[in-house]
């Protein structure tokens, strides 16, 4: 095939501005590690147009790039003239919109991408249906929906919801939801170790008159005691709260609006466990895969699923004496996880998630009960056990040692 006829492919291909300009860019003007790469390996030109750069070799031309970036495109979007009328439209500016700043790491190359595809009409790859993303989101969403206000305990062998696809056009059913959940966290990566005798710190808080110094005060609640649901947790059934720094633990437990915070004194217990933990870890998920790697499209939907799942769970609530049903969905999560999830190496012992009072720092539930929180080791069992090892007070003052980390 002759140049100028494979150029007017091209052109009718990717847009009008294709081979109008001399434009070159390097990896430095993006934000995607794998288009990074891909330009570092196509490198022949020395000027980046965009940032100014000049090296040998450090960028490519930029039609070359956006034949990339096309193909990337056509597996989460479509041309609409290629559907008919009725298919929600959206133009090269709602496209950035929709993986910035994932792409692009400079503002002329972005606004070169709205020019350089504004004569496309996009609509979604499949208008009709719902995408695999939508579809957990949806199916996230009427799961949240359906245990907060229509049936608690019995909605996974209520008739009609335990037979469903995984995901369907109709979003992911109530009952299967779980099992969607576990497979996206188990095929993303996220079951981890945490290794035998890491420091795990978990907070009390009290008057300074009162003194805690035993695993049994300071670890999980007995059952009895246990009055108050919590994000993982609902009343009666206690679990392990900790957090991989004192300051993170403190800020979990403390809650400036119902602790007075020139009063109470925070006692944080260290626990080393006793063996090797594995957890489900939502404080680290993997990278948001390239839209312009090769079949990604289905890992980009988990990736952007568990995102928000992970921010969901997150979520503080309230500690006040009103009963939260906010905290339903995630105790259910939290119980599948502890006693049906399985997989080739057994159960889990607790889940890892990011804390929202303190951006970047990680706090952990571990499915680790009352009695098995102890201040020497050595019972015998061949049981997971957490073992104290020092404590520490901190306070009065607690609202500004456990300001945001970042
Ligand atoms: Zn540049």
């Amino acid at each position: 095939m002759g140049y100028a006829k494979e150029l007017l492919i091209r052109r009718q291909e990717l847009g009008a501005r294709v081979g109008e300009t001399d434009d070159a860019v390097c990896d430095s003007c993006f934000a995607d590690p794998y288009v990074q790469e891909w330009v570092r390996t196509n490198a022949d030109r020395n000027d980046c147009t965009f940032c100014g750069r000049s090296e040998p070799n450090c960028a490519v031309d930029i039609d070359e790039v956006w034949e990339l970036i096309s193909f990337g495109l056509r597996q989460e979007w479509d041309h609409a003239e290629e559907w008919s009328s009725h298919v929600a439209q959206y133009t090269s500016y709602d496209v950035a919109d929709s993986f910035d700043p994932e792409l692009f790491a400079n503002d002329d190359l972005r606004t070169a991408f709205i020019d350089t595809f504004s004569d496309w009409a996009f609509c979604e790859r499949d208008p009709y249906g719902l995408s695999q993303d939508r579809a957990y989101a949806v199916g996230w969403e009427q799961f949240c929906e359906h245990v907060k206000h229509r049936t608690r305990f019995l909605f996974q062998v209520e008739p009609g919801t335990e037979q469903k696809e995984h995901w369907s056009y109709d979003g992911v059913s109530v009952g299967a939801l779980l099992g969607a959940v576990a497979e996206s966290c188990s095929a993303s990566g996220l079951i981890q170790r945490i290794a035998e005798g890491t420091s795990i710190y978990r907070a009390r808080l009290d008057l300074p008159t009162v003194s805690f110094s035993h695993a049994s005060e300071l670890g999980t609640a007995a059952a009895d005691d246990h009055r108050h649901p919590n994000r993982m947790s609902p009343a009666g059934i206690p679990m392990f709260y900790g957090a991989f720094s004192a300051e993170t633990a403190i800020a979990e437990t403390f809650d400036p609006a119902a602790d007075k915070a020139t009063e109470v004194i925070a006692t944080v217990g260290t626990f080393v466990p006793s063996r090797d933990l594995r957890v489900l870890d939502l404080s680290q998920l993997p990278d948001m895969p390239s839209i312009c790697e090769e079949g990604s499209a289905a890992r980009r939907a988990d990736a952007r699923f568990l995102r928000a799942f992970a921010r969901d769970i997150s979520q503080p609530v309230p500690r006040d004496d009103r009963v939260h049903v906010e905290y339903v969905p995630t105790q259910i999560v939290c119980e599948y996880f502890r006693r049906l999830y399985r997989d080739d190496e057994g159960v889990l012992d607790g889940i890892v998630f990011p804390s929202a009072r303190r951006g970047g720092e990680a706090a952990v539930v571990l499915f680790v009960e009352h009695d098995a929180c102890v201040d020497a080791p050595g019972s015998g069992k061949d049981r997971l056990e957490l073992r104290l090892t020092d404590r520490h007070l901190f306070g009065p003052g607690l609202a500004s040692l456990v300001a945001p980390a970042r």
